[in-house]
């Protein structure tokens, strides 16, 4: 008898067949450079948790305070019941911490993206986004009906050829781009970017989920470090450096006014829990505050980017605490994950379909001792 349902299992069969297929691995500790993994004690450099702080105390503390006060769930979305003084204040938080004037948080930095782009765009304009983008700015040019265009990854000469080519074709153009990608680690050239929009008459929306808490003097982000001074919408996660849960768009006044008129994943969804808003503002205190956490982080990067120099191994790019390492193919460097996790390593694979090809992605975190990492590095080295 066959179902509707059958489809499932023929197309899982073809995920495994094309060595794509993924399943979790259960945690059972604190977020820190140790993990229990599936119940072995093993190093953890795959984290997104730059700095160290989902588990600082006083994150923790805040998180705790704030459900005291306001209890788990802020019971509705932010234009009806949810909207908290805690809300308020992380927003003025956020865009203090952007130099800019106004800053939304909502539920996830995925959230915000498809939020803001499907917001700011509409069928009479066009996209065009850095082939590398991350999933979630792909997802929101073609929610938004826009004509999406890919250029080549960092490539000014062709986002430059694809302007020429399209913008007097559309009503309003949009420039997307990660400021550190997600997966190579390598950094967007921001300044190249906004250069270009200007000529062009451009908008431009910068993904910071990777920049923010980790570039520029007070951990603004790249933006911020590279000195971008022309107007540009930035959006970001709080769930990376920052230790918390959420997303966020940063830009003027007016952006953010509209937005909270057109952003169907801000208007019609719970707005963010008190714990995760607190402990987020608490994370953006410290990142400010603290700025010895990104030095040392930084200084965990260059002694990565040295030892992986002396054993002659090439990563994509060594400018962000993101270093994704291609051994050749799928198979191959799913052999080399298990080798390293044997050897109490977390590193896992990252594959296509999420990235062109497939590649050990190692992250840093300023909590790393020195010591870790050369077992990091003597690891690799057996490899
Ligand atoms: C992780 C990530 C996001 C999504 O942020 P979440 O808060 O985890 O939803 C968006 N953009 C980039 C570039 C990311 O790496």
């Amino acid at each position: 008898m066959s179902t509707p349902y059958d489809w499932l299992d023929r197309n899982l069969a073809s995920i495994h067949k094309a060595n794509w297929y993924r399943s979790t691995q259960t945690i059972t500790s604190k977020a820190g450079t140790i993990a229990t993994i599936d119940g072995c004690e093993m190093l953890m450099f795959a984290s997104n948790n730059y700095l160290g702080l989902a588990s600082d105390r006083r994150l923790i503390e805040a998180a705790m305070s704030a459900t005291q006060m306001y209890g788990t769930g802020s019971t509705g979305s932010r234009l009806v019941t949810g909207h908290l003084a805690l809300h308020e204040q992380l927003e003025q938080a956020i865009a203090d911490l952007k130099n800019t004037e106004a800053a939304l948080v909502f539920s996830s930095g995925y959230l915000a993206n498809l939020g803001a782009i499907s917001a700011i765009v509409g069928a009479r304009d066009l996209v065009l986004g850095d082939a590398y983008n991350h999933s979630c700015l792909k997802k929101g040019s073609l929610l938004s009906g826009a004509k999406a265009i890919n250029y080549l990854h960092l490539d000014i000469a062709d986002l430059a050829a694809k302007l020429q080519e399209n913008r007097a074709k559309y009503r309003r153009c949009l420039i997307t781009t990660d400021s550190v990608f997600s997966m190579d680690g390598d950094l967007a050239p921001l300044q190249e970017i906004m250069d270009l929009a200007d000529r062009y008459d451009c908008m431009v929306l910068v993904d910071e989920a990777h920049g923010t808490g980790v570039f520029g003097d007070r951990g603004g982000g790249l933006t911020n470090a590279v000195g971008i001074e022309q107007e540009l919408i930035q959006v970001g996660t709080l769930s990376k450096a920052l230790g918390s849960l959420g997303g966020y768009v940063a830009g003027s006044a007016k952006l953010i006014d509209y937005l909270r008129n057109r952003a169907a994943t801000w208007i019609y969804t719970t707005a963010l829990s008190p714990a995760d808003t607190a402990a987020a503002i608490a994370a953006i205190n410290l990142v400010t505050t603290e700025p010895e956490r990104r030095q040392q982080l930084w200084q965990n990067v260059e002694f990565l980017k040295q030892g992986l120099q002396d054993l002659g191994i090439q990563a994509i790019a060594c400018d962000s605490p993101i270093m994704a390492i291609e051994f050749g193919d799928i198979e191959l460097t799913m052999q080399i994950a298990q080798h390293l996790r044997h050897n109490g390593i977390f590193a896992p694979a990252i594959r296509p379909p999420t990235v062109p090809t497939a590649r050990i992605r190692l992250t840093l975190m300023a909590t790393h001792t020195t010591s870790q990492i050369q077992t990091l590095l003597q690891c690799l080295a057996s490899v």
